[in-house]
């Protein structure tokens, strides 16, 4: 079985559960119990918050530890735009994350925010003078992710926050797919809010982050004991963050993407080469180095994706969340795709073990896939 859904979730890394273990036995203590089993787990607390703190070009006290993504997305959107609004204008995209945009809604219902969102270019980029014009003097955030979980595009987030940095506005990128393979940092990326998951990047599920300048106010969406210095209420995930500082240690030492970028390259030569009709979703070249992401017209994704499990690949239609469901992606309908072809969708998304050997036996699954489900029709 060759598992080509990393972007849905990743397996737990063994570094990552090693240095986890101490902290589910010896060290099991509550950060903020004040006798020596609670001070050992605050001080593996802090040291997780140290490490990711110099990997994402922050400070440790910039660091709110969350449930994963979806809460960091939760928090940057609505508590950024809560605590200080200039105004009720949110500036956002088509393509984000269900969590960006439901959190927007949600703004928009309950307290009279406008959302904005930049027209797309080309694969679904943004362009910087679209969101300059975007921008009014009662915009009070802008939110714009780093790189698309469906389609792979890579935003020049850079550029983009200098727009909004000259216009005094709050920017939050969601870097939840980038973090594994791109460099992710809040000063380095010029943002003022980024959001990463433990699951996409080697460490379990249910741990996450957000990492927010501390000259921005923030208002917590839950409250309790006040940990997280006031941002986040709940007792700390201690293993979770021990587990996502390793991942993001390793992460950081790890080489570039290039052999993983040449094995996707030789996926979406082959695949366009080989299936009449089919073609690529996204940005050619602005996209992440593990992914490629295609429709087949005139086939089912679904049906697709189970004749490549039969032939040993496991890949998705493009988002956990919509998998499964009827839905056309809101993603690829934002791209201008009909509900019919977007219906098509088949994303892979490797690890960097993935060969070109691997690729080649790829490329000939999806022939023969497409083939089977084109046979049937
Ligand atoms: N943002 C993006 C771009 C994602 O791909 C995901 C996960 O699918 C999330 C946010 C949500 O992260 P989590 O699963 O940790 O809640």
């Amino acid at each position: 079985m060759m598992y080509l859904d990393n972007a849905a979730t990743a397996p737990v890394r063994r570094e990552v559960l090693e240095a986890m273990w101490p902290y589910v036995t010896a060290d099991f203590g509550n950060p903020s119990s004040h006798h020596e089993v609670g001070e050992a787990a605050a001080r593996g607390l802090a040291d997780a918050r140290e490490t990711i703190a110099a990997a994402l070009d922050c400070r440790a006290a910039e660091i709110v530890f969350t449930s994963g993504g979806t809460e960091a997305n939760n928090l940057a959107v609505k508590g950024i735009a809560l605590a200080a609004p200039r105004g009720r204008h949110i500036v956002t995209t088509a393509i984000e994350h269900e969590a960006v945009l439901a959190s927007c809604d949600y703004l928009r219902r309950h307290h009279g925010f406008e959302i904005a969102l930049v027209p797309l270019g080309d694969g679904g980029l943004v362009d910087p003078h679209a969101l300059a014009a975007a921008l009014r003097p009662d915009t009070t955030l802008v939110s714009i992710m780093h790189a698309n979980n469906e389609i792979g595009t890579v935003q020049p987030i850079r550029a983009l926050a200098e727009i909004a940095r000259a216009a005094g506005v709050p920017m939050h990128t969601d870097a939840v797919q980038s973090a594994p393979w791109l460099r992710v940092g809040l000063r380095s990326l010029g943002v003022d809010a980024l959001s990463v998951s433990g699951h996409k990047l080697g460490a379990p599920k249910g741990i996450g982050l957000l990492a927010v300048r501390g000259s921005v106010p923030i208002e917590p969406l839950l409250h309790g004991g006040g940990q997280e210095r006031g941002r986040r209420s709940g007792t700390e995930n201690v293993a979770g963050a021990v587990g996502l500082a390793e991942a993001i240690r390793l992460r950081s030492g790890a080489r570039s993407g290039d052999s993983v970028r040449r094995s996707r390259d030789s996926i979406i030569r082959g695949v366009l080469g080989a299936v009449p009709g089919a073609f690529l979703t996204g940005h050619r070249d602005a996209r992440l180095p593990a992914h490629a992401s295609f429709c087949f017209p005139g086939t089912s994704g679904e049906a697709v994706l189970l004749e490549l499990e039969r032939r040993g690949i496991v890949s998705s239609s493009g988002s956990a969340c919509a998998a499964g469901s009827d839905d056309a992606s809101h993603v690829l309908v934002a791209l201008g795709i009909d509900e019919d072809t977007a219906r098509t969708a088949v994303r892979f998304t490797l690890d960097s073990r993935v060969d070109e050997a691997d690729a080649a036996r790829v490329v000939s699954a999806v022939a023969d896939a497409v083939a089977a489900v084109g046979s049937l029709r």
